[in-house]
């Protein structure tokens, strides 16, 4: 069998043991969020993962990506949170999906794909509570309570959660932190005296389940830290494993002489007679163009530098003049655990401004997901 060009190589293990993180952390069941292929790690085995290792329910923000889990035989129940007025609720209660509302009229649409379909929705109401992004705004509310509670009573739907998102959860500390609480309980509290109290209240992501087990109401809500991905790099990793390896083979290796230039628009310029390896990941595998110039991986025990424009499908690595003895085929690790001093993906996400959820959930298609 060939082996793959590129390959994501995704612990499952430590989703496994991240989840035991978070739930002795925040002392409540955990809704796991797999939305965006669970930020890369591919959305269906991890949800198999996290499910068999004790995780509650699942959470992503597209129905589509609900259907897709269903498609693969997942039935444990999943809340998907955002939709456009074109979304198929009628599609979302056929696959027994619940749906978070933000909106008055996402409400009328759900209630009408109810009917239609003869059954009582089970639903969850998304308050925005400050982070000014979905879920039914400060303006709609009274006219959203009234709605529902109409639509209960008659029996269209049926309110299981209630929930909204953190704005600064990544600063535990944060007053904004209690006032969304606040703001949540008295939504709550204005539900259950309209005869229509949620079984389920749940607020917390990754850095408020790790550090604020006061906020985590019924149960948290985290997605990076499943990923092994710390949430507050200032207050260290919780004992998090990262999950994901990204690694490819050495395509080619060659000599350069001394003032050739490399990859487009020769921005390195071999100071020396080199040797290179070129690498079959590119920006359209994930690995950002940004990173040009600061691009280390590691080949063995050694790190090599990546030079030059990192190009569509692949970049080149300095082996230095003796090669180092890298041949064709080698195992290139571009980021992992970070273990034998190796890249990781936060050392990306800092070189080039950004965080690493942004760095793990935009790995490529064709880059082979492995699972072990
Ligand atoms: N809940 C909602 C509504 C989200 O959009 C997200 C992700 O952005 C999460 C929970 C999980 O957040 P985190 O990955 O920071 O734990």
């Amino acid at each position: 069998m060939t082996s793959p060009a590129l390959t994501a190589t995704v612990d499952l293990g430590a989703i496994a043991h991240n989840l035991d993180v978070l739930r002795n952390a925040s002392h409540a069941p955990v809704m796991a969020v797999v939305k965006a292929d669970a930020y890369g790690h591919g959305a269906v085995p991890v949800a198999r993962a996290v499910l068999a290792a004790g995780a509650a329910e699942l959470g992503v923000a597209h129905i589509t990506e609900g259907i897709a889990l269903r498609a693969a035989g997942i039935d444990a129940p999943i809340t998907a949170w955002l939709h456009t007025p074109g979304a198929d609720f009628d599609a979302a209660i056929a696959n027994d999906i619940e749906v978070a509302l933000s909106s008055p009229r996402q409400l009328e649409a759900v209630v009408a794909a109810a009917r239609r379909a003869g059954v009582r929705a089970s639903v969850t109401v998304k308050v925005d509570t400050g982070l000014n992004r979905s879920g039914v705004a400060v303006d709609e509310w009274d006219v959203f309570v009234r709605e529902i509670a109409k639509a209960h009573a008659e029996e269209s739907v049926v309110l299981r959660g209630v929930m909204c998102h953190l704005a600064r959860g990544d600063e535990p500390g944060h007053p904004l932190n209690d006032e969304q609480a606040g703001r949540l309980d008295r939504a709550v509290d204005d539900l259950t005296r309209a005869g229509v109290a949620p079984e389920v209240v749940h607020m917390a992501n990754s850095p408020a389940a790790l550090t604020r087990p006061d906020l985590a109401r019924d149960m948290v809500r985290p997605g990076i830290a499943l990923y092994g991905r710390t949430p507050i790099p200032e207050r260290g990793d919780f004992g998090l494993i990262p999950a994901m390896t990204l690694s490819a083979q050495v395509a080619l290796v060659k000599n350069v002489a001394a003032g050739e230039g490399v990859s487009y628009s020769q921005t390195w310029i071999a100071p020396r007679d080199t040797v290179v390896a070129v690498v079959p990941a590119g920006y359209a595998d994930g690995v950002p163009r940004l990173l040009s110039g600061h691009l280390r991986v590691r080949i063995g025990e050694r790190l090599f530098d990546g030079i030059g424009r990192i190009c569509m499908d692949q970049l080149v690595i300095d082996l230095g003049p003796d090669g180092a003895g890298v041949r064709e085929g080698d195992e290139v690790e571009l980021f992992g655990t970070g273990r034998h001093g190796g890249p990781t993906a936060r050392d990306w996400a800092d070189a080039i401004g950004t965080i690493d959820y942004e760095i793990v959930s935009q790995i490529g298609n064709r880059v082979v997901r492995s699972y072990v």
